[in-house]
């Protein structure tokens, strides 16, 4: 073993406050698009945090296999197909076509693993009988709803911010047909005109947890090494999908440690679409290089200690500005290394 330093011996990358150790594989899932818009800067920040961690692990000694899923089947989705009078799909996969070309320019590696939501849905169904059958899940009105009180208290939320953030991200803690407020559907009914699938509580489509729950689960097995996407994920959407995971196979944690990429801001406000502040990435990128978007520059010096402290930014919990401030101040081989590790220049 190597020489130790502040982050931990060499192999070791600390994350959200948990020492990963790498051994092996390292099985990374990453929450993708919803791809009914074209991608602005909010989006691609967790794209290019999860990127930057493949990078590093990779760097580390690990074989990195990244998975990133893409939502086509949900509601955000289906509405904004039908505005622009598409079928669901065909809108869906143009859109994908933006988003792929908005990462590529961005120098992020496209994923070994792309999973659609679209074609899992017998992993879905499998899912939600399983619970079903462990006492985990209970059927209501041609929805299965997950028994998901007990989630909250796991993620260090009370119940009125549970309750807010729930119901902002569409679980609809307002539904009668539920034992719990904080009960999610697993399985959703579909109405007259909706797209739905065939089971056996009647046609419907899956819950958003669910389906980042089933793909995972198919790709990976019962765990994975790092659950990755945006901060706004954290909950509802990570919190359940590890909940409903655990609930089904039994083995926990889901996941060994988190990535959860800030929120972009604007003047202060969070950039969102309801905002109306969305910077674009193909707007951005016509007047700065990728190396000024994602964050970087180098210069010429020297120094193996540089070479050292650089990396150990970098595995301690992904510091890429203190990595940078090495690579700034020392130049030569850091500022190479961390260049060429980056995919900056
Ligand atoms: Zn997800």
């Amino acid at each position: 073993m190597g020489q130790m330093t502040e982050a931990g011996p060499p192999g070791m990358v600390r994350l959200g406050g948990v020492m990963l150790p790498l051994v092996g594989r390292a099985r990374v899932y990453v929450c993708g698009i919803t791809p009914y818009d074209v991608t602005h800067l909010g989006h691609a920040a967790a794209f290019v945090w999860a990127d930057t961690l493949a990078r590093v692990l990779d760097a580390g000694g690990a074989e990195v296999i990244m998975c990133r899923n893409v939502t086509d089947v949900d509601d955000v989705l289906l509405a904004a197909a039908d505005r622009a009078g598409e079928p669901y799909d065909r809108f869906a996969a143009i859109q994908q076509f933006y988003f792929d070309r908005d990462m590529a320019a961005l120098g992020v590696a496209q994923p070994a693993v792309q999973p659609r939501a679209h074609a899992y849905i017998g992993q879905v169904i499998a899912l939600a009988a399983g619970l079903l059958e462990r006492g985990m899940a209970y059927q209501r009105g041609g929805q299965v709803y997950f028994r998901g009180a007990a989630v909250a208290g796991r993620a260090v939320l009370d119940q009125e911010a549970a309750l807010r953030l729930a119901d902002e991200y569409g679980d609809d803690p307002g539904d009668r047909q539920k034992d719990h407020p904080l009960d999610v559907a697993v399985w959703r009914a579909s109405r007259a005109g909706q797209p739905g699938w065939a089971s056996p509580w009647g046609s419907g489509r899956p819950g958003w947890h669910a389906e980042c729950a089933a793909m995972a689960l198919d790709v990976f097995g019962p765990a994975v090494d790092v659950l990755a996407g945006g901060a706004d994920l954290r909950f509802p959407h990570h919190a359940y999908q590890a909940g409903l995971a655990e609930a089904f196979t039994g083995v926990t944690p889901f996941c060994r440690a988190r990535l959860n990429a800030g929120v972009v801001r604007v003047a202060g406000a969070k950039m969102a679409k309801s905002a109306g502040n969305l910077v674009l990435v193909g707007d951005l990128l016509k007047d700065y290089p990728v190396a000024a978007v994602r964050p970087g520059r180098g210069s010429a010096g020297s120094g193996a200690a540089a070479l050292t402290a650089m990396r150990a930014a970098l595995a301690d919990d992904l510091d890429v500005p203190a990595a940078l401030r090495v690579a700034e101040n020392d130049g030569g081989q850091a500022a190479r290394s961390l260049g060429s590790l980056l995919g900056l220049w």
